[in-house]
């Protein structure tokens, strides 16, 4: 007798975005129909059960659609820090508890396919081209906007990574000299001013200090109360999400600058305040437009734009990463055999 699961085609991909609160897994099929879905909670500072968090979550997934394991051909994982993905390996990602994470060879060895890792940001990003989520737009910036601030560029319709896989991270580029000191050891960071814990921790040291504001009984006060307050009129609140998106329109204008991109399009959990947090990013593209020729010719009036509700970046953006993985490293010989070599490129890197 032959069993399920020594026939069943390898015939589906599963996409996985590890968040700071939970794992999101997608499986798709070729045609990229949805075939099942599972969320958990993610168990930070355990780097040793990485792996196994990661592979009890895509096995989750499988349960939910009903589907048989043996029937996924690769596996793609978005991580929040810096990743190796040519060695699969999770350097750093501060919000998990992860160091030095040996995350493809763990998952490997637990679910007995292809796996291959990338930062979440970057893979979300090459995923909205792959989908066609804006349309025909080919030069972009992905900014995700929560914890922290990442970003993924794409031009001419490829990712854009750098010498360590690491550009876009412009959480990091100095918006406010001398101001709060950054978790990356810099005063004055984006992420201190416009991330959702900068937002968060400006709101509470103005508390702190005394200042007369709506949210001085919340505690711990958080980015989404700052912008609700925002919204219902708190000055206080105002102020810091005026900054924030002053803050924001300027890094656009330097991506602008930089890249000559079509779009920058935001997402992330901040970003989720919608008109509240997009509108002075708007009015910070104006000022600049009204200031500077060279700004209104640069700055096309549908510059930047909030990522269409629904999108789930995160997990098609992984899941794009395992069939790109899938495509890019497995060659077929004569007697069948698949050959693969850890050489090769990133497949983000396609
Ligand atoms: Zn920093």
């Amino acid at each position: 007798m032959i069993g399920v699961t020594a026939t069943a085609p390898r015939d589906l991909l599963a996409g996985v975005d590890v968040g700071g609160t939970s794992i999101a897994v997608l499986l798709a099929d070729s045609q990229l129909v949805v075939r099942g879905r599972y969320a958990a909670p993610t168990r930070r500072d355990e780097p040793e059960q990485a792996g196994q968090q990661v592979a009890a979550a895509v096995h989750g997934a499988c349960r939910a659609g009903g589907v048989d394991p043996a029937r996924i051909a690769a596996v793609g994982v978005g991580v929040p820090g810096r990743v190796d993905s040519d060695a699969g390996t999770v350097s750093l990602a501060l919000n998990l508890g992860w160091r030095e994470v040996d995350l493809r060879d763990q998952l490997e060895a637990l679910l007995g396919v292809d796996c291959f890792v990338a930062n979440d940001v970057r893979a979300a990003a090459r995923g909205l081209v792959e989908r066609r989520v804006l349309g025909g737009v080919d030069d972009l910036v992905y900014v995700s906007v929560g914890t922290g601030i990442s970003a993924g560029i794409v031009i001419d319709g490829h990712l854009v990574l750098g010498m360590h896989g690491m550009a876009g991270e412009i959480g990091h580029v100095v918006v406010r000299p001398g101001g709060a000191r950054c978790i990356c050891g810099l005063r004055g960071c984006l992420e201190t001013v416009a991330s959702g814990r900068g937002i968060a921790a400006r709101a509470q040291e103005a508390l702190d200090a005394g200042t007369a504001s709506t949210l001085v009984d919340r505690r711990p006060v958080t980015a989404r109360d700052v912008y609700n307050a925002s919204e219902a009129g708190d000055e206080l609140a105002r102020s810091i999400t005026e900054e924030a998106g002053r803050a924001l329109g300027r890094v656009t204008y330097d991506l602008a600058l930089t890249f000559d991109v079509e779009r920058v399009c935001f997402g992330g959990g901040v970003s989720q305040a919608g008109s509240a947090f997009i509108d002075p990013i708007r009015r910070e593209l104006d000022r600049l437009r009204g200031a500077s020729p060279l700004a209104a010719d640069l700055l096309p009036l549908d510059l930047v734009q909030l990522l269409p509700a629904g999108t789930e970046a995160g997990v098609w953006g992984a899941l794009f990463l395992a069939r790109k993985g899938r495509t890019g490293r497995s060659v077929r010989e004569p007697d069948g055999k698949e050959v693969g070599g850890r050489s090769q490129p990133s497949p983000l890197a396609t």
